[in-house]
């Protein structure tokens, strides 16, 4: 069979999915160890037995429903490619959003940011990568996840990135950053998207943020000014319909200059404010 049959017949298999041919070329390049352009200059390849039958098992898991990042155990965020485990939430394109923005801000060449709840470790490299005398400090709840974050920072050999295990501020040493910057677990408990597609397979507690999706968001806006400097910045991300509450919750917390910016699907993602409100 050859790389072109193969993926065919993946894509038949897969009809259901609107990325069934980029579903089949990630899986049929994690077993190759190749790139997709060498799938494009070689179409006509035979493929060995142990090859397609690795396929097809990764198939038949993605058949079943598995994220594709899950089962190649990678995911590209910003210019960076990434391990991803179970452990951890899948990285999303609109948590560039985030990266974008951080980097926009008037912050001095070595800047100190927190990074709360990093998982993969993604804003936090992303960040580190681009501004490499910035100081960044990056924690998780969850052991497994500060484990593979530090994976990907040793990757990227990005030394200007300290991880650590805490929840939220609760094991932060009393400092004072530039900016604090979190996508927070943001969905209502009882929210029926999370029984459907790829959120399924990924950890409860990096996506549920009880009954109104704030909770964590509640937290981060009352206890963030205790972490940063006079001037300083938090940003975080939130589901689109939370806009209006997320920018009370700053107000309460006494952010000034509070600000929503929208993804590229035009939809309020991610809310910034500085610490102290000043007063005109
Ligand atoms: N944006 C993600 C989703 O809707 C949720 C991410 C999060 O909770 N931080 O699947």
């Amino acid at each position: 069979m050859t790389i072109t049959q193969l993926l065919q017949a993946a894509v038949q298999a897969n009809r259901h999915s609107d990325t069934a041919w980029l579903d089949a070329e990630l899986l049929l390049c994690s077993v190759l160890g190749v790139a997709r352009s060498f799938l494009k200059t070689w179409p006509d390849r035979q493929l060995e037995e142990a090859d397609r039958q690795h396929f097809d098992t990764l198939l038949q898991r993605r058949l079943a429903g598995e994220p594709v990042a899950y089962l190649i155990g990678t995911q590209g965020f910003w210019t960076l490619e990434l391990e991803v485990s179970a452990a951890t939430l899948i990285p999303r394109p609109e948590t560039e959003l985030l990266v974008e923005t951080a980097l926009e801000l008037p912050l001095a060449a070595d800047a100190t940011v927190l990074d709360l709840g990093t998982g993969t470790g993604a804003i936090a490299l992303a960040l580190a990568s681009e501004r490499n005398l910035w100081r960044v400090t990056a924690v998780d709840l969850q052991p497994q996840a500060v484990e593979l974050a530090e994976r990907n920072r040793q990757r990227y050999q990005l030394d200007n990135v300290t991880l650590f295990t805490s929840s939220w501020f609760n094991d932060i040493p009393a400092q004072q950053f530039d900016l604090i910057v979190s996508n927070p677990p943001y969905i209502e408990r009882d929210d029926p998207h999370l029984s459907q597609g790829d959120v399924r397979f990924e950890p409860a507690s990096a996506l549920v943020s009880g009954s109104d999706g704030l909770n964590d968001l509640r937290l981060l806006c009352q206890r963030s000014g205790d972490f940063l400097k006079p001037g300083g910045w938090l940003m975080v991300e939130h589901g689109y319909q939370q806009g209006a509450a997320v920018r009370e919750l700053f107000a309460a917390g006494g952010f000034a200059g509070i600000e929503t910016r929208c993804d590229l699907n035009g939809l309020e993602r991610m809310t910034l404010g500085s610490y102290p409100e000043t007063k005109t």
